[in-house]
């Protein structure tokens, strides 16, 4: 990218978002609604296969799920709704037509608040809706000649779909604000929100006009991104490919472009001038939508407390940094194991120590396990967190045999009070056994010795870490650095 083009030309990205909703049957039909593990076709019955005469019945759960999204980002909830028939023609579509909202959502407006490029920022919303999944196609090059499998088991799953307005700027905000919309739909435990799963799909609608002009640009729409990595590094190509084009006289074209994650370029798929008329008309078999305010009312009490407000609750509850409490809060079970753990700990003033255990050692565990690992997913327990945390601070083991403590636990599942004792890690305060080994460390260190009493202060922190390692992390770090001093003072 040239720097001339970075600063003549502004990117403005919308984003349109597709989310299975995780409720039990589908969005139509009776039938169940997760096939992750289901043998294919096993799902499936003539509604959702599309057979003719059949009547679609709609379903509560998702309307629900729908309207508790909107409640989280603000959105208007209109008293009356309706579902509309989108056709066209593809053989993953059962019916010929998908059921769709065309001109009456769920709901209107809102707004998520993101981490911007100038930092916190506000992407609106236009709306979001509720419509069905199409069945799953899959494409086989493993016989004479290529092929096709239809897989009906997702036709029908309920699909949320969300439409920003164009408020973002750049790449980054781009993936920032997918990412801040996975977290609190993952919060409202609507959606497993699972890019690899398909349970979370986008689209990214952008176009480039000159810095400080209002008018959009001609429009792209990019497919295939498959990460916010690549949704990211999407836009970003776009930008440099654009403006190329516009500095050169060109014209960008409307049209719809794969993003390839090989190369981290974009490739046309197809011209938008070929685009669909999708006739849409209102679904003659359901009649409209009424959603009592009432039950609006009672959706509100529903919503957990959200992201956002529970980072801002754990600085001012437990005293943490912003950067913590957000680590913390970034997952409801996450923030759960916490609070669990800082009750576990038996004193709210523990809680700083619970979270450095769970942000750093726990997190190192987790991570082994995969990037979705929760403490649940393993034998440790808040409770263990809680206590570790307690035995550290009475000072009955020291924060190097805490971390062997931690490791024991993870294999065992055991209390780290019943670890502590069955390997004898219990901390070493006897004065005379540190004081005879720091006698030694001094005697074995005349160079750290002579630094110390020449006025370097810090020696003394080697020679605290020598008494430690001798006592195999046992000692208390306190009574070493005391004996250490008395020594090196007497000797002066
Ligand atoms: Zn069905
Ligand atoms: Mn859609």
């Amino acid at each position: 990218m040239t720097t001339k083009a970075r600063t003549e030309y502004e990117v403005v990205v919308g984003v349109e978002v597709h989310v299975q909703l995780k409720t039990r049957s589908k969005m139509f039909c009776a039938c169940p609604r997760d096939y992750y593990n289901a043998e294919p076709n096993t799902h499936v019955c003539p509604v959702c296969l599309g057979a003719p005469g059949v009547l679609p019945v709609i379903n509560r759960e998702a309307v629900h799920f729908t309207i508790l999204a909107g409640l989280a980002m603000g959105c208007e909830i209109p008293a009356e709704s309706k579902f509309d028939r989108k056709n066209y023609p593809y053989p993953d579509l059962m019916k010929g037509y998908q059921i769709s909202q065309y001109d009456r959502p769920l709901c209107v407006g809102g707004a998520l608040e993101i981490e911007g490029d100038d930092g916190p920022k506000t992407v609106r919303l236009e709306r979001i809706h509720l419509e069905e999944d199409t069945a799953r196609l899959l494409h086989r090059d493993d016989g004479a000649e290529p092929y096709s499998l239809i897989d009906v088991n997702r036709s029908g799953v309920p699909l949320m779909e969300l439409v920003t307005k164009p408020d973002m700027r750049s790449g980054h905000e781009t993936a920032a604000f997918l990412r801040t919309l996975r977290q609190l739909l993952r919060y409202l435990e609507i959606s497993d929100a699972d890019m690899e799963k398909g349970s979370f799909r986008f689209d990214v609608n952008l176009s480039l006009r000159p810095r400080g002009t209002q008018p959009l640009g001609t429009k792209v729409e990019l497919k295939n991104m498959n990460s916010f990595r690549s949704a990211q590094r999407g836009v970003e190509f776009e930008v440099q490919r654009q403006s190329a084009i516009l500095e050169s006289g060109g014209r960008i074209l409307l049209e719809t472009r794969g993003f390839v994650d090989a190369t981290g370029e974009t490739a046309s798929q197809r011209s938008k001038e070929e685009a669909h008329d999708y006739r849409y008309f209102p679904e003659p078999d359901l009649p409209p939508l009424r959603i009592p305010a009432e039950e609006v009312a009672a959706l509100r009490e529903r919503l957990p407390e959200l992201p956002d407000a529970k980072r801002a609750r754990f600085e001012r509850e437990y005293g943490l940094p912003h950067d913590e409490a957000a680590l913390l809060a970034e997952t409801r079970a996450r923030a759960g194991a916490f609070e669990e753990a800082v009750r576990a700990a038996g004193d709210p003033k523990r809680a700083r120590a619970v979270a450095h255990w769970l942000i750093g050692d726990v997190a190192r565990h987790l991570n082994a396990l995969g990037a979705d690992a929760e403490l649940a997913d393993t034998r440790v327990t808040p409770a263990h967190i809680g206590e570790l945390a307690r035995l550290v601070e009475e000072r009955t083991v020291t924060a190097s045999s805490a971390k062997e403590v931690l490791d024991a636990a993870f294999e065992s599942g055991e209390m780290p009070a019943a670890i502590v004792e069955a390997r004898g890690l219990r901390i070493v305060s006897d004065a005379g056994a540190i004081d005879e080994v720091a006698r030694r460390v001094i005697e074995a260190n005349p160079k750290a010795v002579d630094d110390y009493r020449g006025g370097k202060e810090s020696a003394i922190k080697f020679l605290v870490g020598q008494v430690m390692r001798e006592m195999r992390g046992r000692a208390d770090p306190n009574g070493a650095t005391e004996a250490l001093r008395s020594h090196l003072e007497a000797g002066r």
